[in-house]
């Protein structure tokens, strides 16, 4: 957009003059026009994964502007049929687990969003790599760092590009903070506090099956504060202490965390508190704090609106569907490679990995862990 505005400086045309294009063919065989035109495709989707985010996802790109859902991979057949109702998806377009790969044969799908348990994400997202499709996947990217850099090494072999799902990255309140600590408003940052926590239902679901999960309220919803302290503090973490509690050992088996409390510090002084778990609702907090100033939010990472303040006042950005504005922001960085305030990529979602395998280690040796 901000070429076709440049555009239009250029050549002295008002807004009016898009309107006739069509009826003018020197317009069209304008250069910077094709040019233009190119840049304002959409990112075409398919969704891989077709469950509750999925469904949330699909709903809120219905007002995208730059991304644009064309397809869909599941393994329910009557779910496919049902979103091809709802969304307008052609039947070329549609797959299943075993034919996904053919995907690759298909011109009308630039990427594909893997919303599939954790435990698959590896698998699903090099197997999208491999079809030469983009990849964005959920968070948490993989269940370990290993798993996440081969994903990030598979991406990076096949020529495509991997984001995660991060969406609080564009979220108007949370990036108005990180503005205003970057401008040097909160003075020298030194705390950060994270608090993420929902009362996790049904015992049966995938999330508390740690081949499907690959860990328990960490992965899930304590990566929120992973991230978050990150971000917040605009710092990456040399060291990691946790400590566990599991007071529904039923419930959360070997492997699944229920509680974690674990603390990091920055280089630069600062050091950040935070709580992952699966047994308090209602539980969506961060805070942070310098030398000047201080910003606290709360919700703030749950689906909005965020709310938040600061010592200089209540954050009053307007709420827009996360997962709108997400999808054309990452359709703007695959298609015109586009920076974002805070990175979405696949290394940003390995750091996170790096970490939570660090958090895992500290609740087991009960040690500081270090982190390079
Ligand atoms: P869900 O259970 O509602 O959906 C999972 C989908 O994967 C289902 O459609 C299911 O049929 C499909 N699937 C494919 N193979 C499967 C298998 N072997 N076992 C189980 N399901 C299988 O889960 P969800 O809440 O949509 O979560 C999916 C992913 O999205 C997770 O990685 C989760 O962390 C992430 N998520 C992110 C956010 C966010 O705000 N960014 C919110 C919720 C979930």
């Amino acid at each position: 957009m901000k070429n076709r505005r440049i555009f239009l400086q250029k050549a002295g045309l008002s807004a009016l003059a898009l309107n006739l294009t069509p009826l003018n063919p020197l317009w069209a065989l304008n250069e910077e026009n094709i040019m233009n035109v190119a840049e304002d495709k959409p990112l075409r989707v398919a969704i891989m994964g077709l469950g509750s985010y999925g469904t949330r996802v699909a709903n809120a790109m219905k007002d995208c502007k730059r991304a644009k859902l064309v397809g869909v991979i599941s393994g329910t057949p009557s779910k496919i049929e049902a979103w091809q109702k709802e969304y307008g998806i052609p039947a070329k377009n549609c797959y299943n687990y075993e034919t996904y790969h053919q995907i690759k044969d298909n011109p009308d799908i630039d990427a594909v969003y893997v919303i599939t348990p954790n435990g698959l994400h590896k698998e699903h997202a090099i197997g999208v790599a491999n079809a030469g499709k983009h990849v964005i996947c959920e968070k948490p990217m993989a269940v370990n760092a290993k798993e996440g850099k081969e994903m990030v090494d598979a991406c990076h072999a096949a020529r495509v590009k991997l984001l995660v799902g991060y969406r609080m990255h564009f979220e108007a309140k949370t990036q108005e903070v990180i503005k205003m600590r970057m401008n040097g408003d909160f003075g020298k940052v030194l705390f950060f506090q994270g608090l993420s926590g929902f009362v996790i239902g049904d015992p049966t679901q995938w999330r508390l099956n740690y081949e499907l999960s690959g860990g328990g309220a960490m992965m899930d919803i304590g990566i929120y504060s992973i991230n978050g302290a990150r971000y917040m503090i605009g710092e990456e973490p040399i060291w990691v202490t946790a400590q566990e509690t599991k007071n529904d050992p039923v419930k959360f088996k070997e492997g699944v965390d229920e509680t974690i409390q674990f603390q990091f510090g920055f280089p630069g002084g600062a050091v950040a508190s935070c709580l992952s778990t699966y047994s308090m609702n209602n539980l969506d907090k961060f805070f942070l704090n310098g030398t000047k100033g201080f910003a606290e939010m709360q919700p703030s990472t749950g689906y909005g609106p965020i709310e938040g303040r600061t010592n200089k006042g209540p954050l009053t950005n307007p709420h827009v569907t996360h997962q709108t504005t997400q999808m054309d922001e990452m359709a703007a960085i695959i298609l015109d490679g586009k920076k974002p305030l805070v990175p979405v990529d696949g290394e940003e979602g390995l750091r996170d990995l790096v970490i939570i395998d660090a958090i895992y280690k500290a609740v087991k040796t009960g040690e500081k862990v270090g982190l390079v």
